[in-house]
């Protein structure tokens, strides 16, 4: 199998059967051995019988069909899980990519690991969808030191490597190029088309920005240091602590050689605040440093990633 593409749609029956049609029109042009991975993602109309339908006439469809609503993310998880191309797309299932745009993909793929979409000309609207994005991607690229115009774009395409390592929670499929990268994948970026939405409604409005913020976050810390809790937590315990002994030795000097009343002065709460909190963060680091020596060693996972063993023979 030489491509798997892969979409996740969440009540799109208005778009499902001109996806289908425009999808296929361009991927028979290419001889070449391909599947199209439909994720029904917990569809409330008819896209499931859509889809089932196409799947009967069809022998290049595979139809993964989610109890219910799990998110863009986890659909894109489940097509990576069952993907058996060398090459995986991943594109929305609206129509506002494009699928005449596969082919340049799987040239720009050639000498890449990955392919991400840059929706130069994005049709969405300002307020609620581009302006977010230009600050989500400027921060994103900031914090993961992987300089892409556009992070959300779906139109991606990945050898079949990069993906089979990558763990997806949250909303994080946006990440994917930072996580692959962190790996030490080569990423190209290239400009697509992008549509405006014709039928049926977006599923996120400005709301989603918060949630790309925490996740952003939050990969960001296991990056850096999920191996390694305490080198994180550690630090800041421990100036806490040391705050929090200066300004208690502080209090108690100015009480025995001045004579001072301390014990209404707030900053004396404060000292103490600083030491317990302090101890605290220090805790959490060896609990932590426990979580991952259990997490890696009960589930075997490495706590690195090979590209190639050579030995003797080779
Ligand atoms: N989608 C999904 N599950 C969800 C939300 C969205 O599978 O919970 C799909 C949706 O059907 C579409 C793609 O993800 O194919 C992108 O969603 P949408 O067009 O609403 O996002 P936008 O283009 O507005 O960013
Ligand atoms: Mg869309």
């Amino acid at each position: 199998m030489d491509l798997s593409v892969v979409i996740p749609l969440y009540n799109e029956e208005e778009n499902v059967n001109e996806l289908h049609t425009k999808l296929t029109e361009t991927l028979n042009k290419l001889s070449i051995a391909y599947e199209i991975i439909y994720v029904d993602d917990g569809s409330i109309d008819n896209t499931l019988k859509l889809l089932e339908e196409i799947q009967k006439n069809d022998i290049h469809v595979v139809v993964l069909s989610f109890r219910r609503n799990f998110g863009q993310t986890a659909a894109f998880a489940a097509g990576f899980d069952f993907a058996r191309g060398d090459i995986v797309i991943t594109m929305d299932g609206d129509l506002q990519n494009d699928p005449a745009d596969i082919p340049k993909l799987l040239d720009a793929i050639k000498d890449a690991d990955l392919v991400s979409g840059w929706r130069k000309k994005r049709k969405d609207s300002f307020l609620s969808r581009k302006f977010p994005s230009i600050i989500a991607n400027w921060l994103i690229g900031k914090v993961t030191g992987v300089k892409l115009h556009d992070y959300g774009c779906s139109l991606k395409a990945y050898r079949k490597e990069v993906i089979k390592n990558l763990r997806l929670y949250g909303e994080m499929h946006r990440f994917i190029p930072a996580l692959a990268s962190w790996y030490g994948v080569k990423i190209k970026e290239i400009e697509v088309i992008h549509h405006p939405r014709r039928y049926g409604t977006s599923k996120y409005g400005i709301g989603r920005t918060i949630k790309v913020l925490l996740d952003l976050v939050n990969v960001k810390f296991l990056h850096s240091f999920s191996t390694k809790p305490i080198q994180f937590f550690g630090p800041i315990g421990a100036l806490l602590m040391v705050l929090g002994v200066i300004i208690i030795g502080y209090l108690v000097w100015l009480k025995f050689s001045e004579g001072v009343m301390i014990g209404r002065r707030p900053l004396l709460l404060g000292g103490f605040f600083s030491v317990l909190i302090g101890l605290n963060f220090i805790g959490m680091g060896f609990l932590g440093e426990m979580i991952v020596r259990v997490y890696h060693e009960t589930q075997k996972k490495p706590i690195y990633i090979l590209k190639k063993i050579l030995g003797p023979g080779d």
